[in-house]
C-alpha cells in the first residue's frame, strides 16, 4: 500500500512534468531539471502494479494538462487600462480574462480607500475625473453614479492665497481692485512675450501670461515637480493649465467634472465583477508569466520594465505622500492649495472638500516630488524630447511583439489623464474584439 502510494505520488509528478512540458514554457529547463530524476524513478516501477500506476499517472497528467485553464487574455495591471479591457472583453466578447496586479488592490493609481478616521482618500494623489467625451461618461456610468464637483484650488505665493488657475479674479487680486475682462486682456497683451509656436513649457506660459506671473506661479513649481526647468519640458506640461479672462475659477475646463459617487475602488469592483474575469493581486508579471497560460497578453505596466530596460531605463518622477489628520472639520479653504515657491511639497490636498463627507475630522495629504529609482513607484512619465526618443525605441520593439498589446499610461509612456486612458482602452478593445488572438 505504502509502495503503491509512493508510486502514485511519483506518477503524479510525471503527469505534472508532462503538463509543464506541454505548456510550451521554458521546456529546456524543465527537461534538464526533471528528466533524469523521473527516469531514475520510473525504472523502479517495472512491476504490473507499477505499470498500472504509470498508466494512471500518465492519464492524470494529460487530464491535468488538458484541463488546466488557458486564459484568453492575461491582463497585467488592474488600473483603468486593464479594468476597461477586461470588462469589455469579458462582457462583449465572452473572453476569459485573468487580471493580475502586483499591488494588493485594484484601481491602479486611481485607487481610493477610507483612512482610520473614516475619511475617503485617493491613495496615489488627487484624481479629479473630467472629460469632454459623452461616450466615456456613458461607459463608466454603467458602474457608478457620479457626484458633480467643480474642482477649486488656490495657489499660495508671496504670503497669501491666489485664485488659480489665473482668471479675472486673480487679475483683480494682482492689481488690488475690480476690473473687467477687457482690462485684463489689455494688461495681459502687454505682458505676453510674443512666441508664435511655443516649443516648451516655459515658452507656452510666458507667451500666455508674461514673465512675472510665470515666475510666481509656474517656474518653481515645475522645477520642484519635475526637477528640471520648464524650458526642458514639452509645452503640453504647463500648457494643460488654463488661463482665463473670465471668472471661471475651476481648475479644469472639461464639460464633465465629477467623482464616482462611492469612490473609484467601488467602481472598479463593479467593472471587474464579471464571471469571466478573475483578479489575482500581489502577483507580479515577472513571476507569473511562465505559469499562466494565455492566448494574448495585455500589458499596462512600464514599457521599459517589460523589455528589461534593454535600451536603458526611461526616466520617471515619483512622489511621496504624507498624511495628517486634524480634529476639525476642515484644514484649508479649498480642495487643493499649490505651493509653487514655499516648502518642499508641491501641494496639499483635502479631498473632503470634493467628496462632501460630513465628519468632525479631516485628513490632508502633502505631496513631495521624488526622484524615481527601483523600488519606488513610477508615477509620471517625463514629457520631454530625449525621453520620447528613448520611448520610441521601445515602442518600435513593442510593435514587433506579436501576442502582446501595450496600453495605458506607463505602457505608452504618456502623461495621460484617466479619461484618455479609458478612451485608449476602448479603442484597443475595438481592435481586439471579435477575434481571440491565437499567437
Ligand atoms: P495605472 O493606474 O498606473 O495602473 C497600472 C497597474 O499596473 C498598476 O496598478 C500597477 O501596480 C500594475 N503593474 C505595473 N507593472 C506590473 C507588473 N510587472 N506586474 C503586475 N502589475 C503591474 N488623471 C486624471 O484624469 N485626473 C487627475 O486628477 C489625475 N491625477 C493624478 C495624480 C497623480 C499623482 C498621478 C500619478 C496620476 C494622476 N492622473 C490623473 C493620471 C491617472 O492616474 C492615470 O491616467 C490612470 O491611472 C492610468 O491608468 P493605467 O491603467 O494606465 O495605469
Ligand atoms: N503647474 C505649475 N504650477 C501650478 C500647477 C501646475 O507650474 O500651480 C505645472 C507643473 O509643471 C505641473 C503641470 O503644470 O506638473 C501640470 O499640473 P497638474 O496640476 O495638472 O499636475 P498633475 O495633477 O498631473 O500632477
Amino acid at each position: 500500500m505504502v509502495r503503491e502510494a509512493r508510486g502514485f505520488f511519483l506518477l503524479g509528478e510525471v503527469g505534472l512534468w508532462l503538463d509543464k512540458f506541454s505548456r510550451g514554457g521554458d521546456w529546456r529547463r524543465c527537461v534538464q531539471l526533471d528528466v533524469s530524476v523521473h527516469l531514475r524513478r520510473l525504472r523502479g516501477l517495472r512491476s504490473p502494479a507499477g505499470l498500472r500506476m504509470l498508466g494512471k499517472g500518465m492519464v492524470l497528467g494529460l487530464f491535468h494538462s488538458v484541463g488546466a485553464m488557458t486564459w484568453d487574455y492575461l491582463i497585467v495591471g488592474a488600473g483603468f487600462a486593464g479594468a476597461v479591457l477586461a470588462e469589455r472583453l469579458a462582457s462583449q466578447s465572452g473572453a476569459s480574462c485573468l487580471v493580475i496586479d502586483r499591488r494588493d488592490h485594484i484601481g491602479g493609481n486611481a485607487h481610493d480607500a477610507y483612512d482610520a478616521h473614516g475619511v475617503l482618500l485617493h491613495s496615489y494623489g488627487p484624481h479629479y475625473f473630467r472629460t469632454n467625451s459623452d461616450r466615456i461618461v456613458d461607459y463608466l456610468s454603467q458602474f457608478t453614479e457620479w457626484r458633480r464637483v467643480d474642482y477649486k484650488i488656490l495657489s499660495w505665493a508671496r504670503g497669501r492665497f491666489w485664485q488659480f488657475p489665473i482668471n479675472l479674479n486673480t487679475y483683480e487680486q494682482w492689481i488690488g481692485r475690480e476690473a473687467t475682462s477687457e482690462e485684463m486682456e489689455l494688461a495681459m497683451a502687454s505682458w505676453r512675450v510674443p512666441i508664435d509656436h511655443p516649443k516648451n513649457s516655459e515658452e507656452v506660459m510666458i507667451s500666455q501670461v508674461g514673465v512675472e506671473l510665470y515666475e510666481m506661479f509656474f517656474k518653481n513649481y515645475t522645477r520642484k515637480q519635475w526637477r528640471r526647468d520648464a524650458s526642458e519640458l514639452d509645452a503640453s506640461v504647463c500648457g494643460r493649465i488654463p488661463v482665463r479672462l473670465n471668472r471661471d475659477d475651476r481648475y479644469l475646463s472639461e464639460k464633465f467634472q465629477a467623482l464616482p459617487k462611492d469612490g473609484y475602488t467601488a467602481m472598479f469592483r463593479k467593472m471587474l465583477a464579471h464571471r469571466k474575469i478573475e483578479v489575482r493581486l500581489k502577483t507580479d508579471y515577472r513571476q507569473a508569466r511562465e505559469e499562466i497560460r494565455h492566448r494574448h497578453l495585455i500589458y499596462t505596466g512600464a514599457i521599459d520594465a517589460y523589455f528589461e530596460e534593454c535600451y536603458g531605463a526611461l526616466p520617471y518622477r515619483s512622489l511621496r505622500f504624507e498624511r495628517e489628520t486634524f480634529e476639525q472639520e476642515f484644514f484649508q479653504p479649498a480642495l487643493q492649495v499649490n505651493y509653487p515657491n514655499d516648502h518642499e511639497f508641491t501641494r496639499i490636498v483635502e479631498l473632503k472638500h470634493a467628496t462632501g463627507q460630513r465628519l468632525p475630522v479631516t485628513t490632508i495629504v502633502r505631496e513631495y516630488p521624488e526622484d524615481f529609482s527601483p523600488g519606488r513607484e513610477a508615477y509620471y512619465p517625463i514629457p520631454a524630447p530625449e525621453s520620447r526618443a528613448l520611448y520610441e525605441r521601445y515602442a518600435a520593439r513593442a510593435a514587433a511583439e506579436t501576442g502582446t498589446t501595450f496600453v495605458g499610461r506607463l505602457a505608452s509612456y504618456r502623461y495621460y489623464n484617466m479619461d484618455q486612458v479609458v478612451g485608449m482602452a476602448l479603442a484597443e478593445f475595438s481592435r481586439l474584439a471579435g477575434r481571440l488572438v491565437l499567437d
